[in-house]
């Protein structure tokens, strides 16, 4: 089996609780230090196998770390650990996950070979809230109600409000109409891309 690592839990005697996201569900899975397995760490992709054993959770073995061309560039190894330990909460409690989730991942893999993490995140994050239904294109203010016609800003879940109402700083509307429509963060630059971003981690 195949699957990123989205949780890590430390427990007793150095022994882990590992989430997997695979293509079709959140696994949990109990890995024993001595065991001394590859090398396991947050976002990693590893092929495993798990051995079903009397306890309630089964065992984490044979696995071994499928690594990305860029694994060792810190930089973008930290973006994607911070962004894959959000799907943890947003998807530990469903029972079946869509293949979407492990695609958009795989893709995203590949996307950050050549482009700059937070972009390339930022527009995989905004193919998930249109994936999931909560891409909010009609630029209605979440505070106020009302239609937003220039200084737009986003909050938690990049639902659009307007800059006043949220006391926050403003875009200008078409450049996020352009986001909204074509997964594209081209037209900002990387101070307004870190912005996004920073919203972004506040939670899927
Ligand atoms: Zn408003």
């Amino acid at each position: 089996m195949q699957g990123y690592i989205i949780d890590i839990k430390p427990v007793k005697d150095d022994d882990l609780i590992v989430s997997i996201l695979t293509e079709h569900e959140v696994m949990t899975t109990y890995r024993f230090y001595g065991a001394r397995h590859s090398n396991i760490n947050l976002g990693y992709k590893i092929d495993f196998e798990l051995e079903i054993t009397k306890s309630s959770i089964p065992r984490l073995k044979d696995v071994i770390q499928l690594g990305f061309p860029w694994i060792l560039d810190n930089e973008k190894m930290y973006c994607w650990q911070r962004y894959i330990k959000l799907f943890y909460p947003h998807l530990k409690d469903i029972e079946h996950i869509d293949a979407f989730y492990f695609y958009s991942f795989e893709n995203l893999v590949h996307i950050m070979i050549k482009q700059n993490a937070l972009r390339a995140i930022c527009e995989s994050y905004i193919s998930l809230i249109e994936y999931e239904g909560r891409l909010h294109n009609d630029f209605e203010c979440l505070l106020c109600e009302n239609k937003i016609t220039q200084d737009i800003s986003l909050v938690r879940g990049f639902l659009p409000v307007h800059a006043n109402c949220a006391y926050s700083r403003g875009f200008e509307l078409n450049k996020m109409k352009d986001l909204f429509e074509k997964k594209k963060v081209i037209s900002f630059n990387d101070e307004e891309v870190e912005y996004l971003w920073n919203i972004l981690l506040q939670g899927l």
